[in-house]
């Protein structure tokens, strides 16, 4: 099973807080990762209680967590676990967004596929014809 844990972090190579993805375990230092910055793509060993801004939420085992399989028509809450079907992905719901449209979205953190906004509470644009048949 693929490990992904992104955080963002203070990168020295950057010197600024930067999405960082946790490479690897620190052996005898349970508080330190190795990280690899998403800007500079340099690797460097960083310390979970100073550096580490905002872990995002973990992804490990959630296919084994309670989770809906997700549908543009239902809506979610941040938190949740969802699987898509048709990426065959599991990811956890980070934030929710309303778009210009009116739209919602959320913002999913998937095992594989990262970062990925997707639609919710979808729904379907009346037609005019719609509109005229409407009787108040
Ligand atoms: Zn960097």
């Amino acid at each position: 099973m693929a490990k992904i844990k992104n955080v963002e972090a203070f990168c020295k190579f950057c010197g600024a807080i930067r999405k960082m993805e946790l490479t690897g375990d620190v052996a005898g230092d349970d508080n330190k990762r190795w990280a690899k910055c998403k800007k500079c793509k340099q690797t460097m060993i960083i310390s979970i209680s100073d550096d580490v801004v905002s872990q995002k939420v973990s992804l490990d085992g959630i296919e084994n967590e309670t989770y809906v399989t997700y549908s543009p028509t239902q809506s979610y809450e941040v938190g949740q676990n969802i699987f898509h079907e048709n990426w065959n992905d599991f990811g956890k719901v980070v934030s929710k967004e309303i778009l210009s449209n009116g739209q919602k979205s959320i913002m999913v953190e998937f095992q594989k596929l990262g970062n990925k906004k997707l639609i919710e509470s979808f729904i379907k644009q009346q037609t005019d014809q719609d509109k005229q048949s409407e009787v108040i």
